[in-house]
């Protein structure tokens, strides 16, 4: 694991164990200065302003080779996130692995929409569906305090990641295996949200960046990556209490179509709603009930 990248030339490494400002600067030119210095930062387990403070700092051996790998590892591809094994997600750190989807920015929306819908129910019911790493369910267990939150996954191998974020953010979820619906009785929700795969199947930003080494079963849904988005709008209206909200998170382009989706099922005040980068992301509705 220690050869050289390629293109990268053998005179550049140091000959002796460097200084941390020199390992950054070994780095720069092969990846992304940030990502050096977090991942420098997960070897030494210190804080940014470590690196700042103590540039000359020598690294031992051991931390030496492993940031080496690191680096090495990112200048392949993989994410930072699976490297260092952690997400921030609204505030709180969140344990990744390649078995679920790495957090990002743009669900925090999702969050967001849910808090400013939970109006007067003071236990409302909550189900996130594909949770992943639990990033959702658990920062909406945290923030809502008294509402009773659910998650389900089809995967059980992203249910442990989820059920170990659950434990070290001390968050009370209840976890099942389902896929979408099928495993739920006839359980209703005030709340139900998801950020399904929405990735169009043969879209090829599938094989470019990050989401290569992300589980193509979270991000991938059909042609037109709405499978999943349909089946979860079909399905909400028998799992929501008259009254309840239903938020899906999708791609850029889909917010028409999803909108579609759920008038289709029924839903009324269907609306979307605009991520960090201006982009309709979610589309939601509200189930009043039949008659
Ligand atoms: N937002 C992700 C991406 O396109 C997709 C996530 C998803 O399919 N839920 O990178």
């Amino acid at each position: 694991m220690s050869g050289l990248p390629t293109g990268a030339g053998r005179d550049d490494l140091p000959d002796d164990l460097p200084a941390i400002a020199r390992a950054l600067a070994w780095a720069r030119g092969r990846i992304d200065a940030m990502d050096a210095r977090v991942l420098l930062r997960h070897v030494l387990q210190c804080p940014a302003s470590r690196l700042a403070a103590w540039p000359e700092q020598l690294l031992d051996a051991e931390d030496w080779a492993r940031y080496r790998e690191l680096v090495e590892r990112r200048l392949a591809g993989e994410p930072v996130a699976y490297l260092t094994g952690e997400r921030e997600f609204y505030g709180r750190n969140f344990m990744v692995t390649p078995a679920v989807l790495i957090p990002r920015p743009d669900t925090e929306l999702l969050v967001e929409l849910t808090l400013a819908h939970v109006g007067d129910w003071r236990y409302a019911r909550v189900l996130d569906m594909g949770t992943g790493s639990g990033a959702l369910a658990i920062t909406l267990a945290l923030e809502l305090g008294e509402a009773d939150v659910t998650a389900l996954d089809r995967s059980r191998e992203a249910l442990w990641v989820a059920m170990a974020n659950a434990a070290r953010l001390g968050a009370s979820v209840s976890f099942v295996q389902s896929d979408w619906f099928s495993a739920l009785g006839g359980e209703r929700f005030e709340l139900i949200v998801s950020n399904p795969p929405y990735v169009a199947a043969a879209d090829p930003h599938l094989d470019e960046g990050d989401l290569r080494f992300e589980p193509r079963a979270a991000l991938a849904a059909g042609p037109a990556g709405l499978d999943d988005l349909a089946e979860i709008a079909a399905g909400a209206a028998r799992h929501l209490e008259p009254g309840g909200w239903l938020f899906l998170e999708h791609g850029y382009d889909q917010a028409p179509a999803v909108r579609g989706l759920l008038a289709d099922a029924g839903f009324a005040s269907i609306a979307s709603w605009k991520d960090l980068a201006g982009i309709e992301r979610v589309s939601g509705g509200r189930w009043l009930g039949r008659g």
